[in-house]
């Protein structure tokens, strides 16, 4: 069976980065759901889309469903667009197609823009991993937890230009001055900006350049917290109480903590 529901990425800046398949499938649609008509109309009038628009946000999102399941049961194609990037990355879309799923409707995504992995792409990372939280929370201790709770991966999210300062003077605070974090501001668009370095250099650059404009930002992971001697020793003498030998103690302390295995060798022959 054919989709007759299709989720289609548009442009984040650019209006040119949108992909062959994705106009020919909104050229062929006979409906478009959009989180705002007067945004998509400008694209439908720029690569003549004829179909015909109508609002589908995270206001209306699941009273919109019916009228799109019944679109679809009456044959018709329907494609659903958000403002830019990818439907349902920090976008409506979720809850329809947890509707569409319930129907048993075939859909399909054109994939193309999107900012995390436009920004991402661009970053150099020593690890693969990473933690896309959307929206930071805009709560100051929310925002912190949320940051602690991945802080062992690299962890990337969307913040507005008028709280990202905020928002980093918070990380200063929590993670140091030396944290290293990069900031990717107007991705695709003229002014495309990307910043690496610590929180200390970012914060001086956006106090002497303009900020405006849409902004995604990583923070980068920070290294497992090594142990103390203190607590080094306490573990050693838990795992001795427990029967280990000094050979068995050194591979598991280095397993769990990444400790040099003789330096730990060493501490539970002199303990
Ligand atoms: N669905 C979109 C996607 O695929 O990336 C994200 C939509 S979300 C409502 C909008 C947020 O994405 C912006 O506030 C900004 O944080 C980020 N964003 C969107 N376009 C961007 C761009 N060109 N450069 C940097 N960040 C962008």
């Amino acid at each position: 069976m054919n989709p007759r529901f299709y989720i289609v990425a548009t442009p984040i800046g650019n209006l040119s980065d949108i992909s062959n398949r994705a106009l020919e499938i909104l050229k062929s649609v006979d409906y478009i759901a959009c989180e705002d008509t007067r945004v998509t109309k400008v694209l439908c009038e720029k690569y003549g889309i004829g179909a015909k628009l109508f609002d589908c946000h995270k206001f209306n999102e699941k009273e919109r469903s019916e009228k799109i399941i019944s679109l679809i049961e009456e044959e018709k194609k329907v494609a659903l667009v958000s403002d830019a990037g990818t439907p349902g990355i920090s976008d409506p879309g979720s809850v329809l197609i947890s509707e569409l799923y319930k129907k048993d409707i075939k859909i399909t995504s054109i994939p193309g823009a999107c900012a995390v992995s436009t920004f991402l792409s661009m970053i150099p990372r020593k690890s693969e991993e990473y933690a896309f939280i959307g929206f930071i929370p805009r709560n100051k201790k929310q925002q912190i937890e949320k940051l602690l709770e991945y802080r062992h991966v690299n962890c990337v999210f969307y913040e507005s230009p008028n709280r990202l300062m905020e928002t980093i003077n918070n990380i200063s605070e929590e993670f140091g001055s030396e944290t290293k974090i990069a900031v990717g501001r107007e991705l695709t668009k003229v002014f495309e900006e990307v910043k690496i370095g610590t929180v200390a250099d970012i914060i001086e650059y956006y106090n002497n350049n303009p900020l405006k404009g849409e902004i995604v930002v990583m923070l980068f992971a920070q290294e497992e917290a090594s142990l103390n001697e203190v607590e080094l020793i306490q573990k050693i003498k838990l795992l001795k109480e427990q029967g280990y030998s000094q050979k068995d103690i050194s591979k598991i302390i280095s397993l769990l903590y990444g400790e040099n295995k003789n330096k730990i060798y060493k501490l539970a022959i002199e303990n």
